[in-house]
This record gives structure tokens, sequence and C-alpha cells, in this order.
């Protein structure tokens, strides 16, 4: 990753290049703020809850506009314009080619400017060790300072007041909380893990096809979204990995 400096020197389609792997990170940094909120019953997959509202996702978002519009204006000047949502890898990817006309274009000093202002902001956002999560902010009245305990830590001490935290409760507590947000498997397995939870993509999607002892599948989609992914209930997820890993320990200790 770079620092403040390289992306500071960049010229304009260098910086375009880099948005593809700093709003990459930006996504692992949203999924960091772990602790999520549903928002109302909305069925997207693009519908992503948070909780604890951080600048991660603004700025992805802001970076996502910069492209899209550097890459409007070339549209709308072709002959037969199509226009399509693409995502930053996708817009970086078809920016890419078009570096000369990019420099010169009469809006590369606004682009350039826009888009330097919020590269500068993004990695202000993922500068964050990568290894820490999230737990809220502190409960202490009046105190409320942002906790990071270190991923796996059970109990975290608030580097200001001094007080104890104990961060698998607040895990559990915020997950309950987000037990109804709906998404594709991927993504509940993102959030699952970005919480702290141990569980893989594989795992889960052993369990939309394996049955239990009583010829269930372990796991069922609740619906799907407009593209017809198939969508599952965190809670769900969240009860089948909790019914593993119990049997798993139970094993263990026979
Ligand atoms: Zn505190």
């Amino acid at each position: 990753m770079w620092d403040a400096r390289d992306v500071r020197s960049a010229s304009l389609p260098d910086l375009v290049r880099m948005c593809a792997p700093i709003v990459q990170q930006l996504e692992v940094t949203k999924l960091r703020q772990d602790a999520t909120t549903p928002q109302g019953e909305r069925r997207s997959s693009d519908a992503v809850p948070m909780v604890f509202r951080i600048g991660a996702a603004e700025v992805a978002d802001r970076i996502t506009e910069v492209l899209r519009s550097m890459l409007a204006a070339w549209v709308s000047e072709q002959e037969r314009p199509v226009h399509r949502m693409l995502t930053v890898p996708q817009l970086v990817a078809s920016l890419d080619p078009l570096r000369d006309w990019v420099v010169k274009h009469a809006q590369a000093e606004a682009w350039h400017d826009h888009l330097l202002e919020q590269c500068l902001k993004a990695l202000e956002q993922i500068d964050i060790p990568p290894e820490r999560v999230f737990a809220g902010s502190c409960p202490s009245a009046g105190c409320g300072v942002e906790l990071w305990p270190v991923m796996g830590e059970d109990v975290t001490v608030c580097p200001r007041c001094k007080a104890q935290v104990d961060v698998r409760a607040r895990r559990r507590e915020g997950l309950r909380r987000i037990e109804a947000y709906e998404a594709p498997l991927s993504r509940v397995v993102d959030t699952l893990r970005a919480a702290g939870e141990q569980i893989s993509y594989e795992q889960a999607r052993k369990w939309t096809s394996r049955r239990d002892a009583h010829d269930r599948v372990m796991l069922n989609a609740v619906g799907q979204d407009q593209r017809g992914t198939k969508l599952y209930r965190l809670g769900d997820v969240r009860a089948v990995l909790t019914r593993t890993t119990r049997r798993k320990a139970r094993s263990l200790r026979a």
C-alpha cells in the first residue's frame, strides 16, 4: 500500500489505477466496522447495514462517483453511448486504456483534485492494523473512546478510562442485533468473520446442501435479491455455526 506522499505525487491515470486496491482495502475496513444494524426490510445484497457508522463506505462511494463521472464523460463523447453500472475495478480497467484522453480532458484537473482528496481520506480510513476489530465505543459514562481490541481478545481495557470491556459479550450482543440481516452467503460470512467469528465460506456453502440427522438441509436461503442471488439470514448462519462448533467441542472431549 502507498503512503500519502505516493498518492500526492501520482498523475491522474496513476491515481485512477490506485483506486482499485484502495477501494478493496476500504471494503475490508467497512467489514471491520463489524456490528451492524438492519436497514428496514430492504432485501438487497447492496444494502450493508452498519451500526457503528464510519467513513470508509462514504469514501469508497465518493471514489466510485468520480470514476463514474470520468467514464460517463468519455461515454457521452462516443457515437453510441452505452451506460452500465460498473464496479471500481471495472471502472479502473475501462479508464486505463483512456489515459491519453483522460489527461488532456478539460475536467482533468477537477478529477485529479477530487480523486486525490478522496484517496488521501481513504488512506486515513484504512490505516488501522488489520488484526484489530472494532468493538464499539467505551460504555463508561462520559468516555466513549472507540475500542479496537486485537482479534481473538476476550477482554479489552479502555485506553482512556481503563474500564474492562467484555469483547465477547459485545460481539454476541452486536451479532444478535443484526440477526435479521439478509445477504448473499459470502457477505454474511464476511460480516461474521469481521466480527471475529471463525467461519469460512467453503464451510458455510457445504451447510447449504448437507443434511442433518433429521434429514433437513442445515442452512436454507430465505429469498433472493433482484439479481437472483440467494439470500441468507445472518442469524441462521450463526445458529448452524454455533451448533457445529459445539458438536466439534463435544467430540473432542469424548
Ligand atoms: Zn473508556
